[in-house]
């Protein structure tokens, strides 16, 4: 059995076969709006961004202290220098600064003329009207010059750009009030099985809870995707035919779970060839073989699994980056690393695995990563135990503690 299922890896497709066909199935939608700051946070930036004002506006001290200029540092010993007003921040001091002067100085308040150094005010020794302060200091230090975050004419961001709290900084320090971001991507989900009922129904003989349009729920709305929650459709011909033809009308792309696993789902295949081309692939990854990638009337179409933690695994790996594209996001970047796995991992060559980990400092500080254990398609827990996926090549045939594996964590800091 192990070697029949071994040979069959050779005519799965590959995971990045896979990928990079689901890519270049989707393209980007249109249409775009101008939001407020605020309601900006987690789109998708929709034009390149200029700066049209230097950020900061103006050379500014970096401490509070005394602002001085560089001919008056003494090359060595102590030098007195008299006070002669003060600059704090929004209140900038009017007047010149001549030799022998210093001026008392506030973080973020205007550098004035004549000055061109910061000295941090626990390096000076304040009398009444004058400081002293000694050698080792230099020209400049503690001054943040004018645009050094951002210059007249810089672009700042560029089109394509997934909108978090920095951003929303960025916007407000270049006086924006209005950003123009991709219009929200509309997804359509249903579930597809007779076995499954909705939570708050009593479970029949033979029934579970349909769970995945509930992960399915999350991995969506943390994309900032408007959703179309269509229930559970029961495994008959005219009920999935009518919910693809009404999907696919309302929505920029269909998603649905189960029934596209080989001969189990005929009326599924037969309703998609129907109404659209969709393509039924198996591919050699671990948990998520079966996966059903096509065009419903202009709706894109991803039938994932029917397993709780394939349904996701398939999401991720391939849904969401096809998501992200047609939301008009470019950043795509997914941190992996290599780590030291400390259990063993048992594994058959042939098939790409999503393996769930724990990410954990051991007693030295260092990362290392962990099984969650049973590693079943159906057992959800694992997922949710999980903080990463240990990803291990089609051709690896399992692991001993202490190899290194690569990691893919499920969330970083942002
Ligand atoms: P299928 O892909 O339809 O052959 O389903 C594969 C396995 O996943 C079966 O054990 C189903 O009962 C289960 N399954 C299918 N859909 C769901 C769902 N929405 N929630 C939980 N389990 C499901
Ligand atoms: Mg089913």
């Amino acid at each position: 059995m192990k070697q029949d299922c071994d040979q069959m890896a050779t005519e799965l497709l590959s995971v990045a076969e896979a990928k990079q066909n689901i890519l270049d199935n989707v393209t980007i939608i249109n249409g775009q709006e101008k939001l407020a700051i605020r309601q900006t946070l987690n789109r998708i930036l929709d034009t390149d961004i200029q700066s049209t004002i230097n950020v900061p506006p103006y050379d500014n001290s970096a401490m509070d202290g005394y602002a001085i200029n560089s001919d008056d540092l003494p090359s060595s010993g102590e030098t007195e220098l008299k006070v002669i007003g003060k600059s704090f921040a929004g209140r900038p001091y009017n007047g010149k600064l001549n030799t022998d002067e210093a001026i008392r100085i506030m973080t973020g308040a205007v550098i004035p003329d004549g000055a061109d150094t910061i000295i941090m005010q626990e390096h000076a020794t304040a009398t009444d009207s004058s400081i002293l302060i000694s050698c080792g200091h230099h020209k400049g230090e503690h001054v943040r010059r004018i645009g050094e975050d951002m210059k007249i004419g810089d672009t700042v961001l560029t089109r394509g750009k997934l909108i978090t709290p920095s951003e929303l900084g960025l916007f407000a320090s270049l006086g924006i009030p209005e950003i123009p971001v991709k219009r929200k991507c509309r997804v359509a989900f249903f579930s597809t099985g007779d076995e499954l009922k909705n939570v708050g129904e009593p479970l029949g003989e033979g029934q579970i809870y349909d769970s995945n349009r509930y992960t399915l729920y999350g991995m969506l709305e943390r994309l900032n995707i408007d959703l179309i929650d269509m229930g559970v459709i029961p495994d008959e011909r005219n009920a999935v035919r009518s919910a693809f033809q009404t999907a696919s009308n309302i929505a920029d792309a269909v998603i649905t779970s189960g029934g596209v696993s080989v001969g189990e789902a005929d009326y599924v295949k037969e309703a998609l060839e129907e109404l659209g081309e969709v393509n039924f692939w198996r591919v050699a990854m671990k948990p998520g073989k079966p996966l059903a990638i096509g065009k419903i009337n202009n709706a894109a179409f991803f039938g994932v699994p029917g397993n709780p933690v394939s349904a996701m695994a398939t999401f991720y790996q391939f849904v969401q980056p096809a998501l992200q594209k047609m939301m008009g996001m470019k950043d795509g970047f997914k941190l992996t690393m290599q780590l030291p796995c400390m259990t063993d991992l048992h594994k058959q060559a042939g098939r790409l695995e999503y393996q769930r980990g724990i990410l954990s400092h051991n007693e030295n500080g260092e990362m290392i990563v962990n099984s969650t254990g049973v590693q079943g398609s159906h057992i959800l827990t694992s997922m949710s135990r999980a903080n990463c996926f240990i990803i291990l090549p089609a051709e690896n045939a399992g692991i001993t503690s202490g190899d290194l594996v690569e990691v893919q964590p499920f969330a970083g800091i942002i």
